[in-house]
């Protein structure tokens, strides 16, 4: 399923490495990720390490698990066996899919998103630019996106059938925001018009958050208002005891004709 980032031959795996007919190899680390960058394109830390360490807690408290269960629900209706989760990050949804039953590659371009994610995982984990897919052509029936960029053409390459994309909605955090500004505005819609696939269906994904502290910290500190928020609007946040917050997603599939595969 994978291809030799060099030359584009399929990579066969070994013992401790994977290898393309041309001689070129790639170690496997010993959490069992494989590094298919070449040159100097790993991002040594991606996110900052607050963010990181805000979402990990969050996301580990479970606040998303009907995201989670909704991904999961959505990727069993397509009846597919395999996916590729394109800027899978430390593996929150990726270890989800790999439970699930679904052959899985994660790929991410930040090393330690990846090295975190491997450790004690049995799902592929490949540290790869997303513009420059070390897949071979249609390797995976599904490629999915949650909250990270990608790259059209690329998604259309590998994947057979299918494509889901996981964007927050407009009214996603508005309660936050209303602490955080004095005008709130709500974020576009997330509909992206893709060159060679079809929207499919959406599937809206909406529930309320209860947060007290230090949560709620947690989810500003995930947002990139964290940054651009004015201080009194961050004070307020910190000071709040108690929020009710709309989580609110958009799970929009796409489907992908390819001359192989037909979709279903
Ligand atoms: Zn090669």
């Amino acid at each position: 399923m994978l291809r030799c980032p060099v030359c584009h031959a399929t990579l066969e795996r070994q013992t401790k490495l994977v290898r393309c007919l041309n001689g070129h190899a790639f170690d496997i680390a010993k959490e069992g990720y494989l590094n298919l960058t070449i040159g100097h394109s790993v991002k040594a830390h991606g996110d900052d390490p607050e963010m990181v360490s805000a979402r990990r807690r969050f996301l580990s408290a479970g606040h998303y698990a009907p995201l989670k269960v909704a991904v999961l629900s959505e990727l069993k209706a397509l009846r597919i066996e395999s996916i590729v989760d394109l800027g899978c990050g430390e593996g929150d949804y990726t270890q989800a899919m790999g439970d699930a039953g679904y052959t899985v590659i994660g790929i991410d371009l930040s090393k330690s998103a990846i090295k975190r994610a491997a450790k004690g995982s049995s799902v592929t984990y490949v540290i790869a630019n997303l513009t420059q897919t070390p897949l071979i052509d249609h390797a995976v029936d599904a490629a999915v996106s949650i909250f990270s960029p990608f790259d059209p053409h690329e998604v259309h390459r590998i994947a057979k059938h299918w494509f889901l994309v996981v964007r927050p909605l407009p009214q996603h955090v508005v309660e936050l925001k209303a602490l955080l500004y004095p005008t709130v505005r709500l974020n576009p819609d997330p509909a992206i018009e893709l060159p060679q696939q079809r929207h499919h269906h959406r599937t809206e994904v909406v529930f309320t958050l209860d947060l007290t502290q230090p949560d709620l910290g947690d989810l500003l500190a995930m947002t990139p208002y964290v940054h651009t928020s004015p201080v009194e609007g961050i004070q307020r946040v910190q000071a709040c005891p108690q929020l009710n917050v709309t989580a609110a997603f958009a799970v929009d599939v796409y489907e992908t004709c390819t001359e192989n595969g037909k979709s279903i």
